[in-house]
């Protein structure tokens, strides 16, 4: 194996202190506040053994707190980000900040000569974003968006039945992320320094529809909600419109209390759902459309034959969910050997531009009340 990429992290909370966890261990498994704890329901499981692609260096955090969680656990830690990005053992920055500090770290990295992987958002715009583009150009170092949800198991299973048509011609996918906590930690909750639930969760779900659907988005809707937040948005309701006629309806929420199912996915050739991150859920293929038999049933006060549901066995048959591994390390991987010239970039730039300008959209959409026209 080739020499190991030696990362700093910047920013060690919940986010960074998992990066050092998962980097000093080599699972990459999710770790949270410092707690090695899988989440529940979730397969632990990485393909990629990170420790032969990583090593870290260690941690820089303006509160003495985390500065001393990271000493207990044998990480060096930093006595200011100067001093980091001046060290020559370390080779690549991780950004694990609240987002409002993103873009000069990751410029101040870049000149210092380190390769950057930065958390998501990876800027607040896409001007941002342009700005830390041309320094990366001009640096020559690798600036990295950690857009990591593409690796999802849930995400991953409904790529391939829209990639693979296993439903037939896809028109209809909803992701619905819901929670009942309102706007969790303290900046989430800021403007000022990317709060809200756009910059948290909004980023994940439309990357991923971005990513997957090569196509053209013609239409952009967006609501937002402020229920438990009067500054910052706790809840998006978005649909991308794309030029085939395929719709996208994609929905944070943090103040559900019973949850719509994850995903569902609607092709002209059957259904899918998936309920949740254990990845409980099926695929309904349809056999046949011939509908001789049908016979009206009851629903409220009325008579209806349009809505009668199917016999499963007879004209649809229900399918288990595609089972396939995947590596939740790819991400990881793909940086380190990107830094070392051995890949190319799989979540570049240039996609991430799009995203930040998809979400700009929603914003002057949700501000307007109005359909905004994208490409
Ligand atoms: P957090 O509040 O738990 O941690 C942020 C840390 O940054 C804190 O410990 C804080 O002291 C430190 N910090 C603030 N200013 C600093 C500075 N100038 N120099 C050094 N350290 C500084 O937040 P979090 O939940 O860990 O989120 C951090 C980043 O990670 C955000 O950009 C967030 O969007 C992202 N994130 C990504 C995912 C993902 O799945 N990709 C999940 C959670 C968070």
């Amino acid at each position: 194996m080739s020499k190991k990429i030696r990362i700093g992290i910047v920013g060690c909370g919940g986010m960074g202190g998992g990066h050092a966890i998962a980097i000093q261990s080599g699972t990459g498994n999710a770790v949270w506040n410092g707690n090695n704890m899988d989440v529940p329901g979730f397969d632990s499981a990485a393909t990629t053994d990170i420790s032969q692609l990583l090593e870290l260096a260690g941690i820089v955090d303006i509160k003495p707190e985390r500065q001393e969680w990271a000493r207990e656990r044998g990480m060096k830690v930093y006595p200011d980000y100067e001093t980091m990005i001046a060290d020559p053992n370390v080779d690549a920055i991780l950004i694990a900040t609240p987002n409002h500090l993103h873009k000069e770290l990751a410029i101040q990295a870049m000149r210092a000569g380190k390769h950057v992987l930065c958390e998501k958002p990876v800027m607040i715009s896409s001007d941002e974003l342009l700005e830390v583009m041309k320094v990366s150009e001009e640096t020559g170092k690798v600036f990295y968006p950690r857009q990591n949800r593409e690796w999802d198991q849930d995400y991953l299973i409904v790529k391939k039945i829209y990639d693979e048509k296993l439903l037939g011609n896809v028109f209809n996918i909803k992701n619905k992320i819901m929670g009942s906590r309102g706007i969790p930690g303290d900046w989430r909750g800021v403007k000022a320094y990317g709060g809200g639930m756009m910059l948290d969760w909004g980023v994940h779900i439309i990357d991923r529809m971005v990513a997957m659907v090569p196509e053209k988005i013609k239409k952009i809707y967006c609501n937002m909600t402020y229920i438990t937040n009067p500054e910052c948005d706790d809840g998006i309701q978005v649909t991308m419109f794309f030029e085939s006629g395929l719709k996208i309806n994609l929905e944070v929420g943090t103040c559900h209390f019973v949850n719509e199912p994850l995903w569902n996915v609607y092709g002209d050739m059957g259904s899918a759902e998936i309920f949740n991150w254990k990845l409980d859920g099926r695929m309904v293929r349809l056999e046949t459309w011939d509908e001789r038999d049908t016979t009206p049933i009851m629903a409220g006060a009325g008579l209806t034959k349009t809505m009668a549901p199917r016999q499963h066995g007879k004209s649809t048959t229900v399918l288990p969910l595609p089972e396939f591994d995947f590596d939740r390390n790819a991400l990881y991987a793909n940086f380190a050997k990107t830094c070392l010239g051995e890949e190319k970039q799989i979540v570049t730039c240039e996609h991430a531009l799009r995203v930040l300008r998809v979400m700009e959209a929603c914003f002057k959409s949700a501000e307007t009340c109005q359909v905004v026209d994208f490409e």
